[in-house]
């Protein structure tokens, strides 16, 4: 019976066959999607290296003990969103849920603390997450990570809050986010609000749900993170943790807020944002939006001084932040923007083969070695299909290579917009190539 439920839940039926379709949570980026994932992409790269960041690649599995070290086994990853296996071998396998663990298993590896120049990397790629999908939320998604290890400073923590809000201004969203930002304090002061927390939280346990009544136990602070509504509405009461900071954690929020300040990057210090993973330690901030309705944070990240130590020990010091792909796309296409790739210039259509589809060939392969884009027709079509396909296409110009056209030694170049058409000397693609450019300038 189950077997059976599960091959009917991967199979579609399409036109009386069955195929099967994509695993849930796991989406396809299509061709018109990838030009707005390239602009991020390349926004990012162009962005961090001018902070000194440089890209890493990392593998999307490692072992299990990795994350379940970092991000803490009470954590709802570890606890039930990781997809975990046994490989041939025996050993517990995990794809990554996240790549901060990644990143700093690869620094403590290959001993970038003693070889890397600045100790600044980001890296961009798939994470997983079993989650329930929905906008905004899948099992396959994708980040741009960005971490910082060596320092431990209010100064490098600015300058990432910095980085991340000049990144969001350059992707346009800037009017549309929210940097909020808050402090977890240490070793020394977290314990204390714990105990506050653990306190208050006691006292409205009944209107919890069975998730924040267990994390009461095992671990509080997720308390506040918690999505359901009746949760948000207890914990919007709660005890802040600003109250508890002792006073170096109260002096390295101050330092960090005055270097916000004087880099002009907008604000909000929100008491009650924790992090969902165990690691962070003093600074957490998240870039939120009000327009992805439950899904509402862009990126999100922190300080955490003591994930080496957990992982490798060594006590080396780290910040970082991940932007979740998806959303920011999900917003910038909510705000209208739009990214496309430019079609092909010329659409060549040989009207027979032979000789007029050498002279194609020739001309396609002239263009493209000057770095002009070319589509050939392969098929055999009429003059008016031809037309209509560089139409859909959205080539601006077609070269039709007719009987006439090859008796007279020219190529009949169509402009779409204008329909005006122009016999040009076939010379090799030469003349072609100039007018298809002239055009172009004016
Ligand atoms: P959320 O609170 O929305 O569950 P998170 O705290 O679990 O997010 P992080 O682990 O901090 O998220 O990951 C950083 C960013 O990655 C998030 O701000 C979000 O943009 C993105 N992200 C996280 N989980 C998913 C997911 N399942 N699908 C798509 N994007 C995600
Ligand atoms: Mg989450």
């Amino acid at each position: 019976m189950g077997s059976q439920h599960h091959l009917v839940v991967s199979q579609k039926v399409q036109k009386g066959r069955i195929m099967i379709a994509a695993v849930k949570g796991f989406k396809d980026v299509l061709p018109h999607e990838v030009p707005m994932w390239l602009m991020c992409e390349s926004k990012a790269r162009d962005i961090f290296s001018r902070y000194g960041y440089q890209e890493i690649r990392l593998p999307i599995v490692e072992h299990t003990e990795l994350f379940v070290r970092s991000l803490g086994d009470a954590s709802d990853i570890v606890e039930k969103e990781m997809y975990t296996f046994l490989d041939k071998g025996g050993d517990s396998l995990s794809l990554r849920p996240e790549a901060t663990a990644s990143m700093a298993r690869a620094y403590l590896e290959h001993a970038l603390d003693l070889n890397h120049p600045t100790g600044k990397l980001f890296t961009f790629g798939p994470m997983f997450r079993r989650e329930r999908p929905q906008a905004g939320r899948l099992r396959q998604f994708h980040q741009l990570d960005v971490e910082a290890f060596g320092v431990a400073s209010p100064s490098l923590d600015a300058e990432v809050l910095v980085m991340l809000h000049h990144f969001a201004r350059e992707m346009g969203i800037e009017g549309a986010v929210t940097l909020e930002v808050n402090s977890l304090g240490c070793a020394q002061c977290r314990p204390l609000f714990r105990e506050a927390l653990v306190e208050f939280l006691r006292g409205v346990e009944d209107d919890l749900c069975p998730d924040c009544k267990r994390r009461m136990k095992t671990n509080p602070l997720r308390v506040l993170d918690c999505k359901k509504e009746g949760c948000k509405k207890v914990v919007a009461k709660a005890p802040s943790i600003q109250e508890t900071l002792c006073d170096s954690c109260g002096e390295y929020q101050e330092s960090l807020f005055e270097l916000l300040g004087v880099s002009e990057v907008p604000y909000t210090l929100n008491p009650l944002l924790v992090r969902g993973l165990d690691y962070y330690t003093r600074t957490v901030f998240e870039l939120t939006t009000t327009r992805l309705g439950a899904q509402n944070a862009v990126a999100a990240g922190g300080r955490y001084d003591s994930l080496l130590k957990e992982i490798g020990n060594k006590d080396i010091p780290g910040i970082g932040f991940a932007v979740g792909i998806e959303r920011l796309v999900l917003l910038l296409q909510q705000m209208g923007r739009e990214a496309v790739v430019s079609p092909p210039i010329l659409f060549v259509a040989p009207l027979g083969e032979g000789e007029a589809r050498k002279v194609g060939f020739a001309l396609a392969r002239y263009l493209r070695e000057k770095g002009i884009g070319v589509e050939v027709s392969h098929k055999k079509r009429s003059l008016k299909a031809n037309l209509r396909k560089a139409n859909r296409i959205g080539c601006p110009w077609v070269a039709m290579i007719g009987e006439n056209e090859l008796a007279k030694g020219v190529i009949l170049l169509r402009n779409m917009k204008s329909k005006e058409q122009t016999e040009v000397p076939w010379d090799g693609g030469a003349a072609v190539c100039s007018m298809i450019l002239k055009e172009d300038e004016r």
